[in-house]
Protein backbone atom coordinates (compact mmCIF):
# COMPACT_ATOMS: atom_id res chain seq x y z
CA UNK A 1 0.00 0.00 0.00
CA UNK A 2 1.43 3.31 -1.19
CA UNK A 3 0.59 6.88 -0.17
CA UNK A 4 1.00 9.84 -2.00
CA UNK A 5 1.14 12.69 0.51
CA UNK A 6 -0.40 15.87 -0.65
CA UNK A 7 1.67 19.33 1.43
CA UNK A 8 -1.87 20.26 2.07
CA UNK A 9 -5.15 19.45 3.71
CA UNK A 10 -8.69 20.00 4.66
CA UNK A 11 -9.69 20.20 8.36
CA UNK A 12 -12.32 20.98 10.22
CA UNK A 13 -11.12 24.04 12.58
CA UNK A 14 -12.73 26.54 15.02
CA UNK A 15 -11.11 30.41 14.48
CA UNK A 16 -13.25 32.38 16.60
CA UNK A 17 -15.31 30.71 19.81
CA UNK A 18 -19.05 30.67 19.74
CA UNK A 19 -18.91 30.85 15.49
CA UNK A 20 -19.77 27.92 12.82
CA UNK A 21 -16.47 25.59 12.43
CA UNK A 22 -14.20 26.47 9.38
CA UNK A 23 -13.29 24.56 6.66
CA UNK A 24 -9.68 25.23 6.18
CA UNK A 25 -6.55 24.46 3.78
CA UNK A 26 -3.93 23.91 6.68
CA UNK A 27 -0.27 22.09 5.81
CA UNK A 28 -0.34 18.35 6.13
CA UNK A 29 1.40 17.98 9.82
CA UNK A 30 4.86 15.77 9.79
CA UNK A 31 5.02 12.80 12.11
CA UNK A 32 7.62 13.30 14.95
CA UNK A 33 9.06 10.92 17.41
CA UNK A 34 7.24 7.60 18.46
CA UNK A 35 4.34 9.67 16.26
CA UNK A 36 2.71 8.12 12.99
CA UNK A 37 0.36 9.76 10.49
CA UNK A 38 -2.78 8.80 9.57
CA UNK A 39 -5.02 9.17 6.51
CA UNK A 40 -8.43 9.25 7.62
CA UNK A 41 -11.51 8.28 5.92
CA UNK A 42 -14.05 9.20 8.64
CA UNK A 43 -14.50 10.83 12.04
CA UNK A 44 -16.97 10.30 14.69
CA UNK A 45 -18.28 13.98 15.96
CA UNK A 46 -19.26 13.80 20.06
CA UNK A 47 -20.89 16.47 22.11
CA UNK A 48 -17.72 17.87 23.09
CA UNK A 49 -16.78 19.13 19.81
CA UNK A 50 -19.97 21.57 20.20
CA UNK A 51 -18.37 22.66 23.66
CA UNK A 52 -14.96 23.49 21.83
CA UNK A 53 -16.85 25.20 19.36
CA UNK A 54 -18.92 27.76 21.82
CA UNK A 55 -15.71 27.78 24.65
CA UNK A 56 -18.11 26.78 27.46
CA UNK A 57 -15.58 24.27 28.91
CA UNK A 58 -13.55 25.12 32.18
CA UNK A 59 -10.44 25.38 29.89
CA UNK A 60 -11.63 26.67 26.35
CA UNK A 61 -9.34 25.20 23.91
CA UNK A 62 -5.96 27.20 22.27
CA UNK A 63 -7.58 28.49 18.88
CA UNK A 64 -7.11 27.56 15.95
CA UNK A 65 -7.99 24.00 16.69
CA UNK A 66 -8.80 21.46 14.77
CA UNK A 67 -11.67 19.20 16.35
CA UNK A 68 -13.08 15.72 16.08
CA UNK A 69 -11.53 12.54 18.38
CA UNK A 70 -13.04 9.46 17.05
CA UNK A 71 -11.23 9.28 14.07
CA UNK A 72 -10.32 6.02 11.79
CA UNK A 73 -7.93 5.72 8.81
CA UNK A 74 -4.41 4.19 7.90
CA UNK A 75 -1.22 4.40 8.89
CA UNK A 76 0.54 6.25 5.89
CA UNK A 77 4.10 7.47 7.34
CA UNK A 78 5.84 6.54 10.45
CA UNK A 79 8.04 8.68 12.28
CA UNK A 80 11.43 7.79 14.22
CA UNK A 81 11.27 5.23 16.88
CA UNK A 82 8.08 3.31 16.24
CA UNK A 83 7.70 0.08 16.25
CA UNK A 84 4.15 -1.52 16.58
CA UNK A 85 2.37 -0.25 13.79
CA UNK A 86 3.40 -0.40 9.79
CA UNK A 87 2.42 1.53 6.44
CA UNK A 88 -1.17 0.67 5.69
CA UNK A 89 -2.46 -0.78 9.24
CA UNK A 90 -6.05 0.44 9.94
CA UNK A 91 -5.96 2.60 13.19
CA UNK A 92 -8.47 4.36 15.30
CA UNK A 93 -7.24 7.89 16.58
CA UNK A 94 -9.33 8.52 20.13
CA UNK A 95 -9.42 11.25 22.74
CA UNK A 96 -7.28 9.91 24.90
CA UNK A 97 -4.47 10.53 22.86
CA UNK A 98 -1.31 11.37 24.71
CA UNK A 99 0.40 11.87 28.82
CA UNK A 100 3.52 11.55 30.28
CA UNK A 101 3.98 8.14 30.17
CA UNK A 102 6.11 7.92 33.67
CA UNK A 103 4.09 9.57 36.67
CA UNK A 104 2.54 7.86 39.30
CA UNK A 105 -1.01 7.87 37.63
CA UNK A 106 0.21 6.49 33.92
CA UNK A 107 2.13 3.84 35.91
CA UNK A 108 -0.52 2.92 37.85
CA UNK A 109 -2.86 2.62 34.45
CA UNK A 110 -4.35 6.47 35.05
CA UNK A 111 -2.77 7.98 32.48
CA UNK A 112 -6.38 9.68 31.94
CA UNK A 113 -5.36 11.46 35.44
CA UNK A 114 -1.87 12.35 34.08
CA UNK A 115 -1.56 16.53 34.18
CA UNK A 116 0.46 16.27 30.98
CA UNK A 117 -3.25 14.45 29.54
CA UNK A 118 -3.62 15.46 25.68
CA UNK A 119 -7.32 15.07 24.69
CA UNK A 120 -7.07 15.31 20.87
CA UNK A 121 -9.56 17.73 18.89
CA UNK A 122 -9.35 19.87 22.16
CA UNK A 123 -5.96 20.50 23.43
CA UNK A 124 -3.91 18.97 20.32
CA UNK A 125 -5.36 18.94 16.72
CA UNK A 126 -7.84 16.61 15.44
CA UNK A 127 -9.00 13.85 13.75
CA UNK A 128 -12.06 15.89 11.66
CA UNK A 129 -9.26 16.28 9.08
CA UNK A 130 -7.58 14.73 5.88
CA UNK A 131 -4.70 13.36 8.14
CA UNK A 132 -3.87 13.19 11.50
CA UNK A 133 -0.79 12.76 13.97
CA UNK A 134 -1.23 10.68 16.72
CA UNK A 135 1.55 9.38 19.55
CA UNK A 136 1.63 5.71 18.47
CA UNK A 137 1.51 4.82 22.05
CA UNK A 138 -2.28 5.75 22.07
CA UNK A 139 -3.42 4.72 18.72
CA UNK A 140 -5.42 1.28 18.46
CA UNK A 141 -5.62 -1.07 15.61
CA UNK A 142 -8.86 -2.01 14.12
CA UNK A 143 -10.12 -5.43 14.14
CA UNK A 144 -10.39 -7.29 10.61
CA UNK A 145 -14.35 -7.06 9.72
CA UNK A 146 -14.89 -4.06 11.90
CA UNK A 147 -16.23 -1.31 9.46
CA UNK A 148 -14.90 2.03 9.95
CA UNK A 149 -17.56 3.46 10.47
CA UNK A 150 -19.04 1.00 13.36
CA UNK A 151 -15.10 1.60 14.80
CA UNK A 152 -15.49 5.43 15.17
CA UNK A 153 -17.71 6.12 17.78
CA UNK A 154 -16.30 3.34 20.12
CA UNK A 155 -13.16 5.85 20.37
CA UNK A 156 -14.92 8.18 22.63
CA UNK A 157 -18.55 6.67 23.42
CA UNK A 158 -18.11 3.33 23.15
CA UNK A 159 -14.85 3.25 25.48
CA UNK A 160 -16.42 6.08 27.81
CA UNK A 161 -19.40 3.78 27.78
CA UNK A 162 -17.33 0.96 28.46
CA UNK A 163 -15.02 2.25 30.87
CA UNK A 164 -18.09 3.52 33.26
CA UNK A 165 -19.30 -0.06 33.68
CA UNK A 166 -15.66 -1.39 34.48
CA UNK A 167 -15.28 1.56 37.44
CA UNK A 168 -18.70 0.13 38.51
CA UNK A 169 -17.22 -3.45 39.37
CA UNK A 170 -19.98 -5.63 39.07
CA UNK A 171 -20.18 -9.22 38.24
CA UNK A 172 -22.37 -11.03 36.16
CA UNK A 173 -25.93 -11.16 37.54
CA UNK A 174 -25.78 -8.15 39.14
CA UNK A 175 -28.28 -5.12 38.00
CA UNK A 176 -27.82 -1.85 36.59
CA UNK A 177 -29.81 1.08 36.02
CA UNK A 178 -28.39 3.63 33.23
CA UNK A 179 -29.83 6.87 33.08
CA UNK A 180 -30.03 8.55 29.53
CA UNK A 181 -29.58 4.61 28.24
CA UNK A 182 -31.00 5.86 24.70
CA UNK A 183 -28.92 8.50 24.24
CA UNK A 184 -25.32 8.21 22.25
CA UNK A 185 -23.10 7.09 25.08
CA UNK A 186 -26.26 5.11 26.78
CA UNK A 187 -26.88 3.04 23.33
CA UNK A 188 -23.45 1.72 23.94
CA UNK A 189 -23.68 1.36 27.71
CA UNK A 190 -26.78 -0.55 27.55
CA UNK A 191 -25.54 -2.85 24.88
CA UNK A 192 -21.88 -3.30 27.07
CA UNK A 193 -23.78 -3.87 30.32
CA UNK A 194 -26.33 -7.00 28.94
CA UNK A 195 -22.75 -8.11 26.64
CA UNK A 196 -21.42 -8.69 30.44
CA UNK A 197 -24.24 -10.36 31.31
CA UNK A 198 -25.82 -7.98 33.53
CA UNK A 199 -29.54 -7.04 34.13
CA UNK A 200 -30.26 -3.77 32.66
CA UNK A 201 -32.68 -1.10 33.45
CA UNK A 202 -32.79 1.84 31.02
CA UNK A 203 -33.69 4.96 31.91
CA UNK A 204 -34.83 8.05 29.39
CA UNK A 205 -37.96 10.23 28.50
CA UNK A 206 -40.15 10.05 25.57
CA UNK A 207 -42.43 7.31 24.02
CA UNK A 208 -39.76 7.62 21.15
CA UNK A 209 -37.00 6.91 23.30
CA UNK A 210 -38.35 4.23 25.31
CA UNK A 211 -39.64 2.32 22.15
CA UNK A 212 -35.91 2.27 20.72
CA UNK A 213 -34.83 0.98 24.08
CA UNK A 214 -37.01 -2.33 23.45
CA UNK A 215 -34.87 -3.21 20.79
CA UNK A 216 -31.83 -4.61 23.25
CA UNK A 217 -33.79 -7.95 24.53
CA UNK A 218 -33.28 -8.29 27.96
CA UNK A 219 -33.56 -4.81 29.04
CA UNK A 220 -35.94 -3.24 31.25
CA UNK A 221 -37.05 0.42 29.69
CA UNK A 222 -38.26 2.98 32.02
CA UNK A 223 -39.74 6.49 31.07
CA UNK A 224 -38.60 8.97 33.81
CA UNK A 225 -41.74 11.39 33.05
CA UNK A 226 -44.45 9.18 32.97
CA UNK A 227 -43.10 5.44 35.37
CA UNK A 228 -42.34 5.25 38.71
CA UNK A 229 -38.66 4.55 38.47
CA UNK A 230 -38.04 3.41 42.15
CA UNK A 231 -41.03 1.46 42.28
CA UNK A 232 -40.00 -0.38 39.49
CA UNK A 233 -35.78 -0.92 40.09
CA UNK A 234 -37.48 -2.06 43.57
CA UNK A 235 -39.19 -4.77 42.49
CA UNK A 236 -36.96 -5.98 40.04
CA UNK A 237 -34.33 -6.21 43.02
CA UNK A 238 -35.92 -7.91 45.58
CA UNK A 239 -36.93 -4.64 47.28
CA UNK A 240 -33.07 -3.92 47.76
CA UNK A 241 -32.57 -1.82 45.00
CA UNK A 242 -29.71 -1.72 41.78
CA UNK A 243 -26.06 -2.80 42.91
CA UNK A 244 -24.86 0.60 40.59
CA UNK A 245 -26.60 3.17 38.52
CA UNK A 246 -24.56 5.24 35.44
CA UNK A 247 -25.87 8.32 34.58
CA UNK A 248 -24.98 9.76 30.95
CA UNK A 249 -27.81 12.07 31.40
CA UNK A 250 -26.56 15.55 31.89
CA UNK A 251 -28.60 16.96 34.53
CA UNK A 252 -28.27 17.03 38.25
CA UNK A 253 -31.63 15.70 38.65
CA UNK A 254 -30.93 12.31 37.06
CA UNK A 255 -27.82 11.68 39.50
CA UNK A 256 -29.96 12.63 42.31
CA UNK A 257 -32.74 9.82 40.97
CA UNK A 258 -29.91 7.22 40.37
CA UNK A 259 -29.35 8.36 44.24
CA UNK A 260 -32.49 6.72 45.32
CA UNK A 261 -31.72 3.77 42.96
CA UNK A 262 -28.93 1.82 44.30
CA UNK A 263 -29.07 -0.35 47.42
CA UNK A 264 -26.97 0.10 50.77
CA UNK A 265 -23.15 0.06 49.67
CA UNK A 266 -24.53 0.37 45.90
CA UNK A 267 -22.59 2.71 43.00
CA UNK A 268 -23.09 6.21 41.11
CA UNK A 269 -21.33 6.49 38.45
CA UNK A 270 -21.93 10.34 36.84
CA UNK A 271 -19.95 10.43 33.50
CA UNK A 272 -22.66 12.90 31.41
CA UNK A 273 -21.47 16.90 32.55
CA UNK A 274 -24.90 18.91 34.36
CA UNK A 275 -24.89 22.72 34.62
CA UNK A 276 -26.08 22.53 37.83
CA UNK A 277 -24.53 20.97 41.30
CA UNK A 278 -26.08 18.02 42.72
CA UNK A 279 -27.66 17.98 46.15
CA UNK A 280 -27.01 15.01 48.14
CA UNK A 281 -28.49 13.81 51.62
CA UNK A 282 -25.36 13.23 53.45
CA UNK A 283 -26.78 11.20 56.00
CA UNK A 284 -28.24 9.12 53.64
CA UNK A 285 -25.59 8.46 51.93
CA UNK A 286 -23.45 7.88 55.06
CA UNK A 287 -26.05 5.22 56.30
CA UNK A 288 -26.58 3.52 53.06
CA UNK A 289 -22.56 3.93 52.46
CA UNK A 290 -22.78 4.53 48.98
CA UNK A 291 -20.19 5.26 46.72
CA UNK A 292 -20.57 8.26 44.04
CA UNK A 293 -17.62 8.29 41.64
CA UNK A 294 -16.97 9.64 37.86
CA UNK A 295 -15.83 8.50 35.17
CA UNK A 296 -14.13 10.17 31.89
CA UNK A 297 -13.31 8.37 28.40
CA UNK A 298 -10.51 5.51 28.91
CA UNK A 299 -6.94 4.46 28.59
CA UNK A 300 -5.63 1.93 25.10
CA UNK A 301 -6.52 -0.91 27.16
CA UNK A 302 -10.14 0.19 28.14
CA UNK A 303 -10.29 1.13 24.03
CA UNK A 304 -8.94 -2.59 22.75
CA UNK A 305 -11.40 -4.19 25.00
CA UNK A 306 -14.45 -2.41 24.00
CA UNK A 307 -13.22 -2.53 20.60
CA UNK A 308 -13.16 -6.44 20.95
CA UNK A 309 -16.76 -6.59 21.72
CA UNK A 310 -17.60 -5.29 18.65
CA UNK A 311 -15.28 -7.67 16.79
CA UNK A 312 -16.91 -10.62 18.45
CA UNK A 313 -20.49 -9.14 17.40
CA UNK A 314 -21.32 -8.58 20.90
CA UNK A 315 -22.22 -5.04 20.51
CA UNK A 316 -23.28 -3.20 17.24
CA UNK A 317 -22.24 -0.18 16.35
CA UNK A 318 -24.74 1.55 12.93
CA UNK A 319 -23.93 5.21 13.57
CA UNK A 320 -25.92 7.72 11.35
CA UNK A 321 -23.44 8.79 7.99
CA UNK A 322 -22.97 12.43 7.10
CA UNK A 323 -20.43 14.26 4.89
CA UNK A 324 -17.17 16.18 6.14
CA UNK A 325 -18.89 19.37 3.92
CA UNK A 326 -22.00 18.84 6.73
CA UNK A 327 -19.86 19.43 9.79
CA UNK A 328 -21.77 22.20 11.17
CA UNK A 329 -25.44 20.93 10.69
CA UNK A 330 -24.31 17.94 12.67
CA UNK A 331 -22.90 20.09 15.27
CA UNK A 332 -25.77 21.91 15.39
CA UNK A 333 -28.35 19.38 15.23
CA UNK A 334 -26.15 18.04 18.34
CA UNK A 335 -26.39 21.36 20.40
CA UNK A 336 -29.97 20.92 19.75
CA UNK A 337 -30.71 17.78 20.97
CA UNK A 338 -31.66 16.91 17.66
CA UNK A 339 -29.34 13.89 16.98
CA UNK A 340 -30.24 10.25 17.18
CA UNK A 341 -27.29 7.75 18.14
CA UNK A 342 -23.94 8.58 16.84
CA UNK A 343 -23.22 10.62 13.49
CA UNK A 344 -19.64 9.78 11.82
CA UNK A 345 -18.48 12.66 9.34
CA UNK A 346 -16.84 11.00 5.64
CA UNK A 347 -13.89 12.31 5.44
CA UNK A 348 -12.16 10.40 2.05
CA UNK A 349 -15.49 8.09 0.94
CA UNK A 350 -12.75 6.07 -1.82
CA UNK A 351 -11.02 4.74 0.87
CA UNK A 352 -13.46 3.57 3.68
CA UNK A 353 -12.96 -0.18 4.59
CA UNK A 354 -17.19 -1.18 5.27
ZN1 LIG B 1 -16.23 12.56 22.66
ZN1 LIG C 1 1.68 10.94 33.38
Amino acid sequence: MEFVIPPTMRAAQVLEQGKPVQIVEVPVPEPGNGEVLVKLTLSGVCYTDVHVRDGDLAFPAQLPITIGHEGVGRVCKIGPGVKQFKIGDRVCCPCFAGSCGHCTDCLEGWGVACTQLKLSGFMTPGTLAEYYVGDANFLVLVPDGVKDESAAPICCAGVTAYKALKQSGLRAGQTVVILGAAGGLGNYAVQYALAMGLKVVGIDKGAEKIESLKKFEGITAVDVETDDCRGKVLSLTGGLGAHAAIVFASTAKATENALTLVRTRGTVIVVGLAPDPIKVDTVTLALRMITIRGSLVGTVTDLREAMDFLAEGKIASRPQIRKFEEVNSILDELAAGKAIGRTVAIISPDEISS
